[in-house]
C-alpha cells in the first residue's frame, strides 16, 4: 500500500547550516526541496544570519524557511528531508551542535502529532526567532496548531540575534 497522502498539503520546512559554505548549502538545499518527488516549492524566505542557540562557541548559522505543497505523507516528507541532510554529510551528534545542514519539518497542514520521530508543529519552533522571522516573511498570517498566530510567539524570542542576509537569494517559485 502506498504511504503517499492522496490530497496535497502545505508544509513548512526550516533550514539551517553553520559549517562549510552555509549560504551555498542553504540555497542548494532549497533547490533539493523543489526537486523532491510529489512536492512543489511554493516559496522560500530570504536568508538570515543568526546567533547559535544552546552551544554558543560555534559559528553563526544561516537560516531560511521554505513553503512546500506536497502529496507525501508527513513521515515520507520527513524521510525526504533526512535524505537531503544526508547528501550534505549531516551526522547526528549533540543537540544544537554545528551542522552542515539541518532540516526541520515545522508544520504540515493543521496536523498535530506527538511522536518521538515526528512532532508537529515542531516542538521548539515557537521559541526561535530564526524560525519565526523567516516563516512570517513568507506566511505573515501563519497559525500554529494549538498555539495561535505565529506572530504572537515572537515576543518569547526577545534578545535572539537575527540579521537579514540576502533578500531574494533564493527566489520564490509559484
Ligand atoms: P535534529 O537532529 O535536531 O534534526 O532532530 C532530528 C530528530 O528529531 C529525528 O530523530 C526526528 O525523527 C525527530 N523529530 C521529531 N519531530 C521532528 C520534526 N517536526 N522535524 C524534524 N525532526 C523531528
Amino acid at each position: 500500500m502506498s504511504r503517499a497522502a492522496t490530497v496535497a498539503s502545505v508544509a513548512y520546512v526550516a533550514l539551517g547550516a553553520n559549517l562549510g559554505d552555509p549560504v551555498a548549502t542553504i540555497e542548494t538545499a532549497i533547490a533539493a526541496l523543489a526537486d523532491t518527488p510529489a512536492t512543489c516549492l511554493l516559496a522560500a524566505s530570504s536568508l538570515y544570519r543568526t546567533a547559535p542557540v544552546g552551544l554558543r562557541n560555534q559559528p553563526d548559522f544561516i537560516n531560511a524557511v521554505a513553503k512546500l505543497e506536497t502529496s507525501l505523507s508527513p513521515l515520507d516528507l520527513l524521510a525526504a528531508l533526512f535524505a537531503i541532510e544526508a547528501r550534505f554529510g549531516r551526522s547526528r551528534g549533540v543537540p544544537n551542535a554545528p551542522r552542515t545542514l539541518d532540516l526541520d519539518l515545522l508544520l504540515y497542514g493543521e496536523v498535530a502529532l506527538s511522536e518521538a520521530r515526528l512532532t508537529l508543529p515542531h516542538p521548539r519552533m515557537h521559541q526561535r526567532a530564526f524560525v519565526l522571522i523567516p516563516l512570517l516573511e513568507i506566511a505573515p498570517a501563519c497559525k500554529l496548531p494549538g498555539l495561535g498566530a505565529a506572530r504572537d510567539q515572537l515576543k518569547s524570542c526577545h534578545g535572539q540575534r537575527i540579521e537579514l542576509l540576502a533578500r531574494g537569494a533564493a527566489a520564490a517559485q509559484a
